[in-house]
């Protein structure tokens, strides 16, 4: 492509807010502070927030991502990620004897907690979620059963739950809005009196992020996610901004920034998902000032300003866990 032909990309647009959300800033600083404190090397089940920039610098620093927890050695320092596992993996871990810190979001274990007491109470529970997700795996293995998943509202017309006087709706947290609100009121209408969350389960990062590209698409030709093909909240502001009728892309790095991708565009709108760091964000606004870009502003939106508490133990002046 000519120089010229990549002249149109004038502004651009960053969504407010954009990128890490409290959980996944809690789950990186858990690695930071166990490598800090108890040196390399750190075992982390599954990548610790699915971005893959994030995982090499963590792997850079020592730490192993691991599927299977036959893959660590006993004794070893080991972290769930921020997505949850489930009760069979937490207790296959404890009876392995690592030294354990969960890095599981707040919010996640706050549905597991939810799933936990309304099944003592008797009930079993829908999930809206996507199959094969960690952190659907990690909340439907919270019960050996009685917990079904639905992705879509086919699903909600062909699942049989085994009884139906106590039934309750979770959610993953990192859906489509609107989606899991069109799920949700299907499987209203097919069991009347189904017991849903009083707020959704979506958490406040998905939810913002989302409304962001809300404001945002219409304001611009194209739209440009900074996250990796494994985030689904990340996933999820592309699909929306497709739907609004603005031209998506998710780029993992800059240089998944394709020049072609801006012929005739002078508007560009960028965000990045909850796992993605603002470091990328960056990078990708470089590369845009190099295919022309000459403003870059932001747009009027919430600042977020919690923050989740880390797990006792990862001080440096604290007492450690024992393996
Ligand atoms: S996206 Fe939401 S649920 Fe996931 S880590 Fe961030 S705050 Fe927690």
């Amino acid at each position: 492509m000519s120089p010229a032909t990549l002249k149109p990309v004038r502004d651009v647009v960053l969504a407010e807010p954009r990128g890490f959300c409290a959980g996944v800033d809690r789950a990186i600083e858990i690695v930071e502070r166990a490598l800090q404190k108890f040196g390399a090397p750190i075992y982390v089940r599954h990548e610790i927030v699915h971005n893959t920039h994030v995982v090499q610098n963590l792997k850079g620093r020592g730490a192993i991502f691991i599927e299977e927890l036959s893959e660590v050695p006993p004794g070893a320092t080991l972290v769930f990620s921020a997505h949850g596992v489930s009760k069979a993996v937490q207790d296959e871990a404890e009876a392995r004897g690592f030294r354990i810190f969960d890095a599981t979001c707040p919010l996640v274990t706050k549905v597991h907690v939810e799933v936990a007491k309304l099944h003592k109470e008797g009930y079993e529970f829908i999930m809206i979620g996507h199959k094969g997700h960690p952190e659907v795996e990690g909340t439907m293995g919270q019960l050996a059963d009685g917990i079904y998943l639905v992705e879509d509202v086919d699903d909600v017309h062909k699942v049989q739950p085994r009884q139906t006087d106590r039934l309750a709706v979770v959610t993953q947290t990192t859906l489509s809005v609107d989606d899991a609100a069109e799920i949700s009121a299907a499987v209203q209408a097919r069991f009347p009196q189904v017991r849903r969350p009083k707020q959704q389960d979506i958490c406040y990062a998905t939810q913002n992020r989302q409304d962001a590209v809300k404001i945002l698409s219409p304001q611009v030709d194209i739209l440009v996610v900074v996250g990796s093909p494994t985030s689904s909240n990340s996933n999820r502001l592309a699909e929306l901004a497709n739907r609004l009728g603005t031209e998506a892309y998710m780029v993992d790095s800059p240089a998944d920034v394709k020049s072609s991708w801006f012929d005739g565009k002078t508007r560009v709108g960028l965000t990045a998902g909850a796992s993605a760091p603002e470091v990328l964000v960056q990078a990708v606004i470089q590369r845009l000032r190099a295919l022309g870009a000459i403003s870059v502003r932001k747009m009027d939106g919430i600042t977020e300003t919690i923050k989740f508490p880390l797990p006792k133990g990862l001080k440096l002046d604290e007492p450690a866990p024992p393996a």
